[in-house]
Protein backbone atom coordinates (compact mmCIF):
# COMPACT_ATOMS: atom_id res chain seq x y z
CA UNK A 1 0.00 0.00 0.00
CA UNK A 2 3.19 2.00 1.04
CA UNK A 3 4.81 1.54 -2.18
CA UNK A 4 2.07 2.19 -4.08
CA UNK A 5 1.38 5.58 -2.50
CA UNK A 6 4.95 6.48 -3.09
CA UNK A 7 4.70 5.34 -7.12
CA UNK A 8 1.54 7.61 -7.13
CA UNK A 9 3.24 10.56 -4.75
CA UNK A 10 7.01 10.60 -5.96
CA UNK A 11 7.13 13.66 -2.98
CA UNK A 12 6.35 10.84 -0.13
CA UNK A 13 9.84 8.55 -0.98
CA UNK A 14 12.32 9.60 2.10
CA UNK A 15 15.15 11.76 0.50
CA UNK A 16 18.60 10.19 1.20
CA UNK A 17 20.85 12.51 2.51
CA UNK A 18 24.13 10.64 3.05
CA UNK A 19 26.25 8.56 0.59
CA UNK A 20 27.57 5.72 2.86
CA UNK A 21 31.12 5.27 0.67
CA UNK A 22 32.56 2.10 0.69
CA UNK A 23 35.53 -0.09 0.50
CA UNK A 24 34.83 -2.47 -2.37
CA UNK A 25 38.03 -4.35 -1.95
CA UNK A 26 37.65 -4.99 1.76
CA UNK A 27 33.88 -4.18 2.20
CA UNK A 28 34.49 -1.54 5.47
CA UNK A 29 32.99 1.87 5.41
CA UNK A 30 35.25 4.50 4.94
CA UNK A 31 33.26 7.76 4.88
CA UNK A 32 29.73 9.13 4.97
CA UNK A 33 29.31 12.19 2.38
CA UNK A 34 26.28 14.42 3.14
CA UNK A 35 24.02 14.71 -0.38
CA UNK A 36 23.39 17.54 -1.86
CA UNK A 37 19.83 18.53 -1.94
CA UNK A 38 17.67 21.03 -5.34
CA UNK A 39 18.84 24.32 -3.25
CA UNK A 40 22.56 22.91 -2.68
CA UNK A 41 22.93 22.51 -6.44
CA UNK A 42 21.30 25.89 -7.06
CA UNK A 43 23.42 27.79 -4.69
CA UNK A 44 26.40 25.61 -5.92
CA UNK A 45 26.08 26.84 -9.56
CA UNK A 46 25.42 30.54 -8.78
CA UNK A 47 28.44 30.82 -7.00
CA UNK A 48 30.45 29.14 -9.93
CA UNK A 49 28.24 31.79 -12.56
CA UNK A 50 29.84 34.40 -10.15
CA UNK A 51 33.37 33.08 -10.09
CA UNK A 52 33.06 32.66 -13.74
CA UNK A 53 32.31 35.97 -14.70
CA UNK A 54 35.39 37.04 -13.40
CA UNK A 55 37.46 33.76 -14.69
CA UNK A 56 36.74 34.18 -18.10
CA UNK A 57 38.50 37.95 -18.26
CA UNK A 58 41.24 36.01 -17.38
CA UNK A 59 43.75 35.52 -20.85
CA UNK A 60 44.85 31.80 -21.47
CA UNK A 61 48.25 32.47 -20.18
CA UNK A 62 46.27 32.95 -17.01
CA UNK A 63 44.09 30.21 -16.99
CA UNK A 64 47.14 27.79 -17.93
CA UNK A 65 49.36 29.07 -15.37
CA UNK A 66 46.53 28.47 -12.58
CA UNK A 67 46.26 24.93 -13.70
CA UNK A 68 49.74 24.55 -13.20
CA UNK A 69 49.67 25.10 -10.00
CA UNK A 70 46.80 22.77 -9.12
CA UNK A 71 48.93 20.20 -11.44
CA UNK A 72 51.85 20.54 -8.90
CA UNK A 73 49.49 20.54 -5.78
CA UNK A 74 48.03 17.42 -7.61
CA UNK A 75 51.58 15.85 -8.01
CA UNK A 76 52.50 16.82 -4.08
CA UNK A 77 49.20 15.16 -3.20
CA UNK A 78 49.74 12.07 -5.51
CA UNK A 79 49.63 9.57 -2.73
CA UNK A 80 47.04 10.79 -0.95
CA UNK A 81 45.10 11.24 -4.13
CA UNK A 82 45.91 7.48 -5.63
CA UNK A 83 44.81 6.05 -1.20
CA UNK A 84 41.88 7.92 -2.32
CA UNK A 85 41.02 6.33 -5.49
CA UNK A 86 41.54 2.87 -4.78
CA UNK A 87 39.98 2.85 -1.25
CA UNK A 88 36.66 3.43 -3.50
CA UNK A 89 37.30 1.71 -6.56
CA UNK A 90 38.51 -1.24 -4.93
CA UNK A 91 42.08 -0.75 -7.96
CA UNK A 92 45.63 -1.58 -7.55
CA UNK A 93 47.54 1.47 -6.44
CA UNK A 94 50.04 0.94 -9.55
CA UNK A 95 47.38 1.28 -11.62
CA UNK A 96 45.86 4.03 -10.34
CA UNK A 97 48.77 6.55 -10.95
CA UNK A 98 49.34 5.52 -15.01
CA UNK A 99 45.48 5.71 -15.48
CA UNK A 100 44.37 8.73 -13.66
CA UNK A 101 46.96 10.71 -12.03
CA UNK A 102 49.52 10.52 -14.66
CA UNK A 103 46.75 11.41 -17.42
CA UNK A 104 45.17 14.23 -15.93
CA UNK A 105 48.79 15.94 -15.55
CA UNK A 106 49.64 15.58 -18.81
CA UNK A 107 46.08 16.89 -19.92
CA UNK A 108 46.58 19.66 -18.06
CA UNK A 109 49.83 20.76 -20.17
CA UNK A 110 48.01 19.55 -23.04
CA UNK A 111 44.87 21.94 -22.92
CA UNK A 112 47.06 24.69 -21.50
CA UNK A 113 49.43 24.71 -24.19
CA UNK A 114 46.69 23.98 -27.65
CA UNK A 115 43.67 26.07 -26.09
CA UNK A 116 44.92 29.41 -27.47
CA UNK A 117 45.28 27.66 -30.61
CA UNK A 118 41.66 25.42 -30.45
CA UNK A 119 39.67 28.80 -29.07
CA UNK A 120 41.93 31.53 -31.48
CA UNK A 121 39.24 33.79 -34.03
CA UNK A 122 39.33 31.38 -36.91
CA UNK A 123 39.19 33.44 -40.09
CA UNK A 124 36.90 32.08 -42.89
CA UNK A 125 36.77 33.36 -46.29
CA UNK A 126 33.67 33.46 -47.63
CA UNK A 127 33.34 31.59 -51.36
CA UNK A 128 30.57 33.77 -52.84
CA UNK A 129 30.89 36.88 -50.69
CA UNK A 130 34.05 38.43 -51.54
CA UNK A 131 33.34 42.08 -50.06
CA UNK A 132 33.05 40.23 -46.59
CA UNK A 133 35.16 39.71 -43.80
CA UNK A 134 34.20 36.58 -41.68
CA UNK A 135 35.55 34.91 -38.96
CA UNK A 136 34.06 32.08 -35.87
CA UNK A 137 35.12 33.34 -32.22
CA UNK A 138 34.49 30.49 -29.39
CA UNK A 139 33.18 32.00 -25.90
CA UNK A 140 32.82 29.91 -22.69
CA UNK A 141 29.27 28.19 -22.35
CA UNK A 142 29.05 29.60 -18.14
CA UNK A 143 28.49 26.72 -15.92
CA UNK A 144 29.48 23.31 -17.37
CA UNK A 145 28.00 20.26 -15.18
CA UNK A 146 29.96 17.20 -15.49
CA UNK A 147 28.38 13.87 -14.65
CA UNK A 148 30.83 11.53 -13.87
CA UNK A 149 30.68 7.29 -13.45
CA UNK A 150 32.38 5.78 -10.58
CA UNK A 151 35.13 3.65 -12.89
CA UNK A 152 37.79 6.76 -12.95
CA UNK A 153 36.35 8.62 -10.50
CA UNK A 154 39.35 11.25 -10.95
CA UNK A 155 40.06 11.01 -14.39
CA UNK A 156 36.58 11.28 -15.63
CA UNK A 157 35.83 14.12 -13.46
CA UNK A 158 38.30 16.36 -12.66
CA UNK A 159 39.86 15.37 -15.76
CA UNK A 160 36.63 16.34 -17.47
CA UNK A 161 36.96 19.79 -15.87
CA UNK A 162 40.24 20.59 -17.59
CA UNK A 163 39.58 21.80 -21.21
CA UNK A 164 36.29 23.10 -19.78
CA UNK A 165 38.26 25.85 -17.22
CA UNK A 166 40.83 26.73 -19.94
CA UNK A 167 38.05 27.58 -22.11
CA UNK A 168 36.96 30.08 -19.65
CA UNK A 169 33.90 28.21 -18.00
CA UNK A 170 33.16 27.53 -14.31
CA UNK A 171 32.23 23.53 -13.39
CA UNK A 172 30.05 22.37 -11.13
CA UNK A 173 30.58 18.46 -10.83
CA UNK A 174 28.01 15.32 -9.71
CA UNK A 175 30.37 12.41 -8.94
CA UNK A 176 29.17 8.85 -8.96
CA UNK A 177 27.41 7.90 -5.71
CA UNK A 178 29.90 4.96 -5.05
CA UNK A 179 32.81 6.93 -5.63
CA UNK A 180 32.77 10.46 -4.82
CA UNK A 181 35.48 10.96 -2.27
CA UNK A 182 38.00 11.10 -5.65
CA UNK A 183 36.52 14.00 -7.23
CA UNK A 184 35.99 15.93 -3.92
CA UNK A 185 39.52 15.25 -3.17
CA UNK A 186 40.19 16.80 -6.33
CA UNK A 187 38.39 20.13 -5.69
CA UNK A 188 39.62 20.76 -2.28
CA UNK A 189 43.31 20.28 -3.81
CA UNK A 190 42.39 23.19 -6.60
CA UNK A 191 40.90 25.65 -3.51
CA UNK A 192 44.67 24.63 -1.94
CA UNK A 193 46.01 25.70 -5.41
CA UNK A 194 44.61 28.88 -4.96
CA UNK A 195 41.99 28.60 -8.34
CA UNK A 196 39.00 31.59 -7.79
CA UNK A 197 36.44 30.49 -5.27
CA UNK A 198 33.86 28.47 -6.61
CA UNK A 199 35.13 27.81 -10.06
CA UNK A 200 35.66 23.85 -9.54
CA UNK A 201 33.19 22.46 -7.26
CA UNK A 202 31.74 19.00 -6.17
CA UNK A 203 27.56 18.33 -5.51
CA UNK A 204 27.93 14.51 -3.60
CA UNK A 205 24.56 12.77 -4.49
CA UNK A 206 22.71 10.22 -6.14
CA UNK A 207 21.07 10.57 -9.61
CA UNK A 208 18.43 13.09 -8.40
CA UNK A 209 21.52 14.97 -7.51
CA UNK A 210 22.10 14.82 -10.83
CA UNK A 211 19.07 15.58 -12.19
CA UNK A 212 19.12 18.84 -10.22
CA UNK A 213 22.54 19.87 -11.93
CA UNK A 214 20.44 19.31 -15.29
CA UNK A 215 18.02 21.65 -14.45
CA UNK A 216 20.73 24.90 -13.19
CA UNK A 217 23.91 24.66 -15.39
CA UNK A 218 24.84 25.56 -18.99
CA UNK A 219 25.61 22.64 -20.77
CA UNK A 220 25.71 19.02 -19.46
CA UNK A 221 28.97 17.20 -20.14
CA UNK A 222 28.03 13.12 -19.15
CA UNK A 223 30.00 9.70 -18.91
CA UNK A 224 27.95 6.69 -17.91
CA UNK A 225 25.36 3.58 -18.53
CA UNK A 226 22.98 4.39 -22.30
CA UNK A 227 20.04 4.25 -19.95
CA UNK A 228 21.11 7.42 -17.52
CA UNK A 229 22.46 8.84 -20.59
CA UNK A 230 19.13 8.97 -22.48
CA UNK A 231 17.23 10.58 -19.01
CA UNK A 232 20.16 13.02 -18.92
CA UNK A 233 19.42 13.87 -22.62
CA UNK A 234 15.51 13.63 -22.02
CA UNK A 235 15.73 16.38 -18.88
CA UNK A 236 18.45 18.47 -21.21
CA UNK A 237 16.17 19.02 -24.30
CA UNK A 238 13.23 20.35 -21.86
CA UNK A 239 16.12 23.80 -21.05
CA UNK A 240 17.48 22.98 -24.78
CA UNK A 241 21.24 23.30 -23.34
CA UNK A 242 23.58 20.87 -25.23
CA UNK A 243 24.83 17.61 -24.04
CA UNK A 244 27.75 15.17 -24.31
CA UNK A 245 27.15 11.83 -23.63
CA UNK A 246 30.44 8.95 -23.74
CA UNK A 247 27.96 5.83 -23.20
CA UNK A 248 29.39 2.22 -22.67
CA UNK A 249 30.53 -0.14 -25.19
CA UNK A 250 30.71 -3.53 -26.04
CA UNK A 251 34.64 -3.19 -27.45
CA UNK A 252 35.21 -5.84 -30.78
CA UNK A 253 38.98 -7.61 -30.87
CA UNK A 254 39.29 -9.09 -34.03
CA UNK A 255 42.06 -11.52 -34.67
CA UNK A 256 43.42 -12.20 -38.33
CA UNK A 257 45.18 -15.51 -39.11
CA UNK A 258 48.54 -13.79 -39.42
CA UNK A 259 48.36 -11.64 -36.27
CA UNK A 260 51.67 -11.68 -33.93
CA UNK A 261 49.87 -13.99 -31.80
CA UNK A 262 52.32 -12.86 -28.68
CA UNK A 263 51.57 -9.58 -29.04
CA UNK A 264 47.68 -10.13 -29.36
CA UNK A 265 47.41 -12.43 -26.39
CA UNK A 266 49.21 -9.97 -24.23
CA UNK A 267 47.23 -7.18 -25.68
CA UNK A 268 43.42 -9.23 -25.25
CA UNK A 269 44.36 -10.36 -21.44
CA UNK A 270 45.19 -6.72 -20.30
CA UNK A 271 42.50 -4.99 -23.00
CA UNK A 272 39.86 -7.39 -21.39
CA UNK A 273 41.01 -7.36 -18.05
CA UNK A 274 42.70 -3.82 -17.14
CA UNK A 275 40.66 -2.15 -13.95
CA UNK A 276 38.81 -5.68 -13.71
CA UNK A 277 37.64 -5.02 -17.38
CA UNK A 278 35.59 -1.77 -16.13
CA UNK A 279 36.46 0.33 -19.02
CA UNK A 280 34.53 1.66 -21.56
CA UNK A 281 36.85 0.53 -24.27
CA UNK A 282 37.50 -2.48 -22.47
CA UNK A 283 38.05 -5.68 -25.02
CA UNK A 284 34.12 -6.85 -24.29
CA UNK A 285 34.41 -9.54 -27.27
CA UNK A 286 37.14 -11.30 -29.79
CA UNK A 287 36.60 -12.89 -32.72
CA UNK A 288 39.60 -15.29 -33.55
CA UNK A 289 40.27 -16.43 -37.57
CA UNK A 290 40.16 -20.28 -37.11
CA UNK A 291 43.58 -21.32 -38.25
CA UNK A 292 45.14 -19.49 -35.35
CA UNK A 293 42.34 -20.19 -32.79
CA UNK A 294 43.49 -22.68 -30.62
CA UNK A 295 46.90 -21.22 -30.03
CA UNK A 296 45.66 -18.27 -29.50
CA UNK A 297 42.47 -19.45 -26.75
CA UNK A 298 45.43 -21.52 -25.29
CA UNK A 299 47.53 -18.39 -25.16
CA UNK A 300 45.58 -16.35 -23.84
CA UNK A 301 43.99 -18.47 -20.88
CA UNK A 302 47.48 -19.48 -19.94
CA UNK A 303 48.54 -15.73 -19.62
CA UNK A 304 45.21 -14.79 -17.92
CA UNK A 305 45.93 -17.86 -15.23
CA UNK A 306 49.23 -16.44 -13.90
CA UNK A 307 47.28 -13.09 -13.07
CA UNK A 308 47.82 -12.28 -9.87
CA UNK A 309 44.70 -11.08 -8.09
CA UNK A 310 44.32 -8.86 -4.38
CA UNK A 311 43.90 -5.58 -1.99
CA UNK A 312 45.13 -2.63 -3.91
CA UNK A 313 48.10 -1.84 -1.97
CA UNK A 314 49.95 -5.36 -3.16
CA UNK A 315 51.42 -6.06 -6.34
CA UNK A 316 48.75 -7.32 -7.95
CA UNK A 317 47.48 -7.22 -11.85
CA UNK A 318 43.83 -7.31 -11.00
CA UNK A 319 41.89 -5.92 -8.46
CA UNK A 320 38.08 -5.79 -6.76
CA UNK A 321 35.07 -4.69 -9.20
CA UNK A 322 33.90 -1.19 -7.85
CA UNK A 323 30.21 -1.53 -7.44
CA UNK A 324 28.27 -4.48 -6.34
CA UNK A 325 24.95 -4.42 -9.28
CA UNK A 326 27.97 -4.69 -11.48
CA UNK A 327 29.27 -7.53 -10.04
CA UNK A 328 25.78 -9.21 -10.21
CA UNK A 329 25.54 -8.45 -13.89
CA UNK A 330 29.30 -10.01 -14.44
CA UNK A 331 27.54 -13.22 -12.86
CA UNK A 332 24.43 -13.26 -14.53
CA UNK A 333 26.05 -13.06 -17.85
CA UNK A 334 28.82 -15.41 -17.14
CA UNK A 335 26.13 -18.21 -16.02
CA UNK A 336 23.78 -17.68 -18.83
CA UNK A 337 26.58 -18.44 -20.89
CA UNK A 338 27.59 -21.14 -19.69
CA UNK A 339 23.94 -22.67 -19.13
CA UNK A 340 23.59 -21.97 -23.10
CA UNK A 341 26.96 -23.70 -23.92
CA UNK A 342 30.05 -21.83 -23.64
CA UNK A 343 32.92 -23.30 -22.20
CA UNK A 344 34.70 -22.00 -19.08
CA UNK A 345 38.54 -21.92 -18.96
CA UNK A 346 39.43 -19.98 -15.86
CA UNK A 347 37.84 -18.13 -13.52
CA UNK A 348 33.98 -18.02 -13.58
CA UNK A 349 33.42 -16.79 -9.91
CA UNK A 350 34.18 -15.03 -6.99
CA UNK A 351 37.54 -15.28 -5.50
CA UNK A 352 36.90 -16.97 -2.51
CA UNK A 353 39.88 -16.19 -0.87
CA UNK A 354 39.68 -12.11 -0.92
CA UNK A 355 36.76 -10.66 1.04
CA UNK A 356 35.01 -7.82 -1.30
CA UNK A 357 34.29 -7.75 -4.98
CA UNK A 358 36.90 -9.97 -6.30
CA UNK A 359 35.62 -11.62 -9.78
CA UNK A 360 38.55 -14.03 -11.04
CA UNK A 361 39.51 -12.90 -14.18
CA UNK A 362 37.98 -15.26 -16.73
CA UNK A 363 37.86 -16.62 -20.07
CA UNK A 364 35.21 -18.15 -22.05
CA UNK A 365 34.79 -20.05 -25.32
CA UNK A 366 31.95 -21.26 -27.18
CA UNK A 367 30.29 -18.20 -26.94
CA UNK A 368 27.69 -17.04 -29.66
CA UNK A 369 25.37 -13.75 -29.80
CA UNK A 370 22.26 -14.95 -28.37
CA UNK A 371 24.20 -14.62 -25.06
CA UNK A 372 24.71 -11.47 -23.43
CA UNK A 373 28.36 -11.97 -22.92
CA UNK A 374 28.10 -10.98 -26.43
CA UNK A 375 25.82 -8.67 -26.99
CA UNK A 376 25.07 -6.88 -23.85
CA UNK A 377 28.11 -4.68 -21.99
CA UNK A 378 29.51 -6.78 -19.19
CA UNK A 379 31.85 -4.37 -17.69
CA UNK A 380 34.23 -6.89 -15.57
CA UNK A 381 37.08 -9.37 -15.67
CA UNK A 382 35.44 -11.44 -18.38
CA UNK A 383 37.17 -12.16 -22.18
CA UNK A 384 34.74 -14.18 -24.53
CA UNK A 385 36.32 -15.36 -27.64
CA UNK A 386 34.78 -16.29 -30.95
CA UNK A 387 36.09 -18.57 -33.40
CA UNK A 388 35.11 -17.17 -36.86
CA UNK A 389 35.67 -18.51 -40.35
CA UNK A 390 37.64 -15.34 -42.24
CA UNK A 391 37.66 -11.48 -41.82
CA UNK A 392 34.40 -11.09 -43.48
CA UNK A 393 32.94 -12.87 -40.94
CA UNK A 394 34.41 -11.35 -38.15
CA UNK A 395 33.39 -7.68 -39.39
CA UNK A 396 29.74 -8.60 -39.60
CA UNK A 397 29.81 -10.11 -36.00
CA UNK A 398 31.76 -7.03 -34.76
CA UNK A 399 28.88 -4.32 -36.18
CA UNK A 400 26.24 -7.08 -35.31
CA UNK A 401 25.93 -4.76 -31.71
CA UNK A 402 23.91 -1.60 -30.87
CA UNK A 403 27.41 -0.26 -29.52
CA UNK A 404 30.17 1.52 -31.18
CA UNK A 405 32.88 3.19 -28.92
CA UNK A 406 35.91 1.57 -30.07
CA UNK A 407 37.31 -1.96 -31.63
CA UNK A 408 40.76 -3.31 -33.03
CA UNK A 409 42.26 -5.36 -35.79
CA UNK A 410 45.64 -7.55 -35.03
CA UNK A 411 47.50 -8.46 -38.01
CA UNK A 412 50.94 -8.23 -39.40
CA UNK A 413 49.42 -6.93 -42.57
CA UNK A 414 48.66 -2.77 -41.32
CA UNK A 415 47.45 -2.01 -44.64
CA UNK A 416 44.59 -4.85 -44.52
CA UNK A 417 44.56 -3.70 -41.13
CA UNK A 418 43.38 -0.01 -41.74
CA UNK A 419 41.59 -1.17 -44.72
CA UNK A 420 39.23 -3.28 -42.13
CA UNK A 421 39.51 -0.52 -39.50
CA UNK A 422 36.67 1.26 -41.68
CA UNK A 423 34.79 -0.74 -41.99
CA UNK A 424 33.92 -0.95 -38.47
CA UNK A 425 31.56 1.18 -37.15
CA UNK A 426 33.20 2.54 -33.80
CA UNK A 427 34.62 6.07 -32.82
CA UNK A 428 38.44 5.42 -32.61
CA UNK A 429 39.67 1.81 -34.02
CA UNK A 430 43.44 0.54 -32.96
CA UNK A 431 45.79 -1.52 -35.25
CA UNK A 432 47.79 -3.80 -33.14
CA UNK A 433 46.83 -2.00 -30.04
CA UNK A 434 43.73 -1.46 -27.55
CA UNK A 435 42.51 1.07 -25.16
CA UNK A 436 45.21 3.48 -26.22
CA UNK A 437 43.00 5.70 -28.01
CA UNK A 438 42.44 7.70 -24.61
CA UNK A 439 45.71 8.86 -24.40
CA UNK A 440 45.98 10.55 -27.54
CA UNK A 441 44.62 13.69 -26.37
CA UNK A 442 45.07 15.03 -29.82
CA UNK A 443 42.19 13.35 -31.85
CA UNK A 444 38.26 13.44 -30.68
CA UNK A 445 37.40 10.04 -28.86
CA UNK A 446 33.38 9.67 -29.16
CA UNK A 447 31.31 6.18 -29.51
CA UNK A 448 29.16 6.05 -32.70
CA UNK A 449 25.63 4.41 -31.93
CA UNK A 450 24.22 3.91 -28.30
CA UNK A 451 28.27 4.55 -27.30
CA UNK A 452 27.29 8.38 -27.17
CA UNK A 453 27.12 11.91 -28.86
CA UNK A 454 29.86 14.51 -29.03
CA UNK A 455 33.68 13.43 -28.24
CA UNK A 456 36.48 14.31 -25.82
CA UNK A 457 40.00 14.97 -27.08
CA UNK A 458 41.16 16.85 -30.05
CA UNK A 459 39.42 20.80 -31.15
CA UNK A 460 36.37 19.49 -30.59
CA UNK A 461 37.43 18.15 -27.05
CA UNK A 462 37.36 22.22 -25.80
CA UNK A 463 35.48 23.95 -28.26
CA UNK A 464 32.34 21.92 -27.13
CA UNK A 465 32.49 23.82 -23.92
CA UNK A 466 32.08 27.25 -26.00
CA UNK A 467 29.88 29.07 -27.79
CA UNK A 468 30.60 29.72 -31.36
CA UNK A 469 29.66 33.29 -32.88
CA UNK A 470 30.61 34.13 -36.32
CA UNK A 471 31.01 37.89 -37.10
CA UNK A 472 30.45 38.85 -40.49
CA UNK A 473 32.28 42.13 -41.56
CA UNK A 474 31.55 44.53 -44.60
CA UNK A 475 34.44 44.99 -46.21
CA UNK A 476 33.86 47.76 -48.75
CA UNK A 477 31.20 50.76 -47.27
CA UNK A 478 28.99 50.67 -50.40
CA UNK A 479 26.05 52.66 -50.25
CA UNK A 480 23.97 49.22 -50.51
CA UNK A 481 23.97 45.81 -51.53
CA UNK A 482 22.17 44.50 -55.10
CA UNK A 483 19.98 42.26 -52.90
CA UNK A 484 18.81 45.23 -50.62
CA UNK A 485 15.72 47.47 -51.58
CA UNK A 486 14.43 48.54 -53.57
CA UNK A 487 13.78 45.60 -55.69
CA UNK A 488 13.55 45.86 -59.54
CA UNK A 489 12.63 43.91 -62.72
CA UNK A 490 16.11 44.51 -63.75
CA UNK A 491 17.82 42.63 -60.58
CA UNK A 492 15.29 40.01 -60.68
CA UNK A 493 16.84 39.45 -64.71
CA UNK A 494 20.36 40.14 -63.18
CA UNK A 495 19.67 36.91 -60.58
CA UNK A 496 17.55 34.69 -62.56
CA UNK A 497 20.74 35.11 -65.45
CA UNK A 498 23.54 34.20 -62.87
CA UNK A 499 21.35 31.30 -61.77
CA UNK A 500 22.44 29.82 -64.61
CA UNK A 501 26.25 29.77 -63.58
CA UNK A 502 25.14 26.86 -61.45
CA UNK A 503 23.74 24.55 -64.13
CA UNK A 504 26.70 21.86 -64.64
CA UNK A 505 28.20 22.16 -67.89
CA UNK A 506 28.41 25.51 -68.40
CA UNK A 507 31.98 26.19 -68.37
CA UNK A 508 31.90 23.90 -71.59
CA UNK A 509 28.99 25.76 -73.16
CA UNK A 510 30.74 29.02 -72.98
CA UNK A 511 34.28 27.51 -74.52
CA UNK A 512 31.90 25.62 -77.34
P1 LIG B 1 25.47 5.49 -14.53
O1 LIG B 1 24.85 5.83 -15.82
O2 LIG B 1 24.78 4.59 -13.61
O3 LIG B 1 25.81 6.81 -13.71
C1 LIG B 1 26.56 7.88 -14.25
C2 LIG B 1 26.32 9.13 -13.42
O4 LIG B 1 24.99 9.61 -13.63
C3 LIG B 1 26.44 8.89 -11.91
O5 LIG B 1 27.04 10.01 -11.32
C4 LIG B 1 25.00 8.74 -11.52
O6 LIG B 1 24.76 9.01 -10.16
C5 LIG B 1 24.34 9.81 -12.38
N1 LIG B 1 22.90 9.67 -12.51
C6 LIG B 1 22.12 8.58 -12.26
N2 LIG B 1 20.82 8.84 -12.54
C7 LIG B 1 20.78 10.13 -12.98
C8 LIG B 1 19.74 10.98 -13.45
N3 LIG B 1 18.47 10.56 -13.51
N4 LIG B 1 20.05 12.23 -13.83
C9 LIG B 1 21.34 12.65 -13.79
N5 LIG B 1 22.37 11.90 -13.36
C10 LIG B 1 22.10 10.65 -12.96
O7 LIG B 1 26.91 4.90 -14.94
P2 LIG B 1 27.96 4.22 -14.01
O8 LIG B 1 28.38 5.13 -12.91
O9 LIG B 1 27.40 2.87 -13.67
O10 LIG B 1 29.20 4.07 -14.98
C11 LIG B 1 29.44 2.93 -15.76
C12 LIG B 1 29.05 3.21 -17.21
O11 LIG B 1 29.80 4.29 -17.69
C13 LIG B 1 29.35 2.06 -18.11
O12 LIG B 1 28.24 1.81 -18.95
C14 LIG B 1 30.50 2.55 -18.97
O13 LIG B 1 30.56 2.01 -20.25
C15 LIG B 1 30.26 4.03 -18.99
N6 LIG B 1 31.50 4.73 -19.25
C16 LIG B 1 31.69 5.33 -20.47
C17 LIG B 1 32.89 5.95 -20.76
C18 LIG B 1 33.10 6.61 -22.09
O14 LIG B 1 34.03 7.41 -22.23
N7 LIG B 1 32.29 6.36 -23.09
C19 LIG B 1 33.97 6.01 -19.79
C20 LIG B 1 33.66 5.37 -18.56
C21 LIG B 1 32.45 4.76 -18.31
P3 LIG B 1 24.71 7.80 -9.13
O15 LIG B 1 26.03 7.07 -9.26
O16 LIG B 1 24.57 8.50 -7.87
O17 LIG B 1 23.54 6.94 -9.56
Amino acid sequence: MAEAATQLRPELVPQRTVIPVTNPATMQKIADVPVTDADGVEAAVSHARAAQHEWMRWSFKERGAALKRYRDVVIDNKERVAAVISSETGRPRADVYPSELLQLCDAIGYWAKVAPKYLADETVRPHLLKNKKVYISYHPMGVIGIIGPWNFPFLLTIGEAIPALLAGNAVVIKPSEVTPLSAMLGAELAEQAGLPHGLLQVVPGYGETGGHLVDCADMICFTGSVATGRKVAERAAKRLIPVTLELGGKDAMVVLRDADLERAANGCVWGGLFNAGQVCMSVERVYVEEPIYDAFVSKVTEKVKQLRQGLPDQTVEVGSMTFPPQLQKVEQHVAEAVQKGAKLLAGGRRNPTLPGLFYEPTVLTDVTHDMAIMSEETFGPVIPIMKVRDAEEALRLTNDSRYGLTGSVWTKDRAKGQMLSRRIEAGSVCVNDCLVNFAVTEAPMGGVKESGLGARHGAQGIRKFCRHQTVVIDRFGSKSEINWYPTSKRKAALFRRVMNFYRSGWRNKLRG
